[in-house]
């Protein structure tokens, strides 16, 4: 799930995952929860995110790659919320799907005008309260996502399993295109239409 910050990567990821019973792996979920245990892995990511700068790819993988090969185990996929970010992080999570035996189906990418992604952060940042949910650090997200992660619009454009998604709509009405394009493409987004498991863990 491609967006940009306040895009709805979490929301959707999350209805997707309930429908086809495939785990939602959230990146920021994992690294809010990291700093929340108060380890030194969260406290080296804890600037970086406070500023709306991105964590090392290094760190990333070290906190994502066993919520992501149990993932495969247990749910027989995962449905990526924020990871990969940039084509980097992307060329590396292509390279663990292989030796998971799994490819990337799609790459949902949703889109809305900047101004709707500023006020939907700035609500969610009063509700929640979330640190980076701030004027000057939303700005900055959305700089960070324009230079590094939109590249990867492009990368997936040419691996030809790219869908666009208007998220300036609706919850509704943006999950349910979300399911109908993945559906078009011969991709599973119910639990029925999933089947049996297509994962098959390598021996050992
Ligand atoms: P949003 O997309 O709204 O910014 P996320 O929860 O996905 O929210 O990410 C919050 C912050 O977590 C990012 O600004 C960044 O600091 C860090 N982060 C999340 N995912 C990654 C990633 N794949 N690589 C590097 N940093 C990340």
């Amino acid at each position: 799930m491609l967006a940009p910050p306040g895009g709805g990567k979490g929301l959707h990821s999350g209805r997707l995952s309930q429908a086809t019973g495939v785990a939602h792996v959230s990146s920021g979920e994992h690294l809010r929860a990291e700093i929340g245990r108060g380890t030194s892995l969260g406290r080296r990511v804890a600037s970086c995110m406070a500023r709306g700068d991105l964590v090392l790819d290094d760190l990333m993988f070290e906190i994502l790659t066993p919520v992501v090969v149990a993932a495969a185990r247990d749910t027989g996929g995962f449905i990526l919320d924020g990871f990969p970010r940039t084509v980097p992080q992307a060329l590396r999570t292509a390279a663990l799907g292989v030796e998971l035996g799994l490819v990337g189906d799609a790459a949902v990418y949703l889109t809305a005008p900047s101004q709707v992604l500023i006020d939907r952060m700035l609500a969610r940042g009063r509700r929640e309260g979330r640190a980076d949910d701030t004027p000057e650090v939303i700005g900055h997200r959305i700089e960070v996502f324009a230079q590094v992660t939109e590249p990867l619009v492009d990368y997936y454009a040419s691996r030809q399993i790219l869908v666009t998604v208007d998220a300036d709509r609706p919850p509704e009405e943006v999950q349910a295109d979300i399911r109908a394009q993945l559906a078009a493409r011969g991709v599973p987004a119910t639990r029925a239409a999933s089947g049996p498991r297509r994962f098959r863990p390598a021996s050992g």
